[in-house]
């Protein structure tokens, strides 16, 4: 039987239309910086929607491009001006950035308190401890799918394929704080030819690698509910990591691509916007 869809859309309008209250509430509009280094068009067309989603809901979206020549100093001196500015409650840097500058160095002078992707160490490290109010995006979004589903994680066998530090290891984490039994795979566990019999024993299947087709279809047992990450563009079309069309006809839910977890992931960016307005605010 094919499975149910499970969208983010209607998930994300309705947690848009909280914010959107919430921001009303506030009574002075959050302000996200964003910064841009570089020309690139994947970066320009997710920044734009981003400062649509910000438009509607009443958060001010400050774009910023700075030149492809900008060195990892001047990016920092950039972050520490936006980090003094009182005015501003967020800051996103776009990905990619150009091969002089290094994210995972650049990411640790935005300030915690207005670390709206949620990755600062400080961040992070609160994961560990069930104490973060601002969660990293894209885990937070698969967090809010799996809310809608109803499961029950406590005890749920819970693979997640791939271990980078924006998806699979936070949200291993998030999944332990729910009692799920988390399995996380990555290139090591594919090499060892073993990446199929982890995927099997999953009853929830959270896939963010980056390469179309990875997972075929007759791997997933019959009512495993599917999250797919991953964003491939494959012949102009864009599409997950997990083969929809054979995978459809054994999980019990599975999320489209696009439309699963994507719209719920800039919804995110907004609330932890929200999040990081109101804790600066003492509120
Ligand atoms: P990454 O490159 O940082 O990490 C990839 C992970 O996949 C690593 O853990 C790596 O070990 C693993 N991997 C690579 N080849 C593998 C294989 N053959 N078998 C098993 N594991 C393998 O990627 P990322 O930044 O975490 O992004 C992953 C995917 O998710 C990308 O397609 C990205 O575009 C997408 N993404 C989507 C959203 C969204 O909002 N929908 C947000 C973030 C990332």
């Amino acid at each position: 039987m094919p499975a149910n869809l499970l969208e983010g859309k209607p998930i994300a309008l309705k947690i848009k239309e909280e914010i959107k209250q919430q921001v009303q509430a506030l009574g002075t509009k959050p302000v996200l910086a964003s910064v841009q280094v570089g020309e690139n068009a994947g970066a320009e067309a997710y920044a734009k929607s981003q400062q649509k989603t910000a438009d509607s809901l009443g958060i001010e979206y400050r774009f910023q491009k700075l030149g492809k020549e900008t060195t990892e100093a001047a990016l920092c001196e950039f972050i520490q001006k936006l980090n003094s500015d009182k005015s501003v409650n967020g800051i996103i840097i776009q990905m990619p950035l150009p091969p002089q500058i290094d994210y995972k160095k650049i990411s640790q002078f935005i300030l915690p308190e207005k670390d709206v992707e949620g990755l600062h160490p400080a961040n992070i490290g609160k994961i560990v401890f069930g104490r973060a109010k601002v969660l990293p995006c894209t885990p937070a979004a698969v967090m809010e799918l799996l809310k809608e589903t109803k499961i029950d994680l406590n005890g749920k066998e819970v693979v997640i394929v791939g271990h980078s530090e924006i998806v699979g290891k936070p949200l291993a984490l998030l999944l332990l704080e729910k009692f799920a039994t988390v399995t996380v795979c990555h290139i090591g566990t594919s090499q060892a030819g073993k990446l199929q019999d982890h995927v099997k024993k999953a009853e929830i299947l959270i896939v963010a690698v980056g390469k179309a087709g990875l997972i075929k279809g007759d791997w997933i047992e019959e009512g495993t509910t599917v999250i797919d990450v991953g964003i491939n563009r494959v012949e102009g079309k864009i599409v997950g990591d997990v083969d929809f069309e054979g995978a459809s006809q054994r999980a019990s839910l599975i999320t489209p691509v696009p439309g699963g977890v994507g719209p719920l992931t800039v919804t995110m960016l907004m609330r932890n916007t929200l999040e990081c307005a109101r804790l600066q605010r003492g509120k």
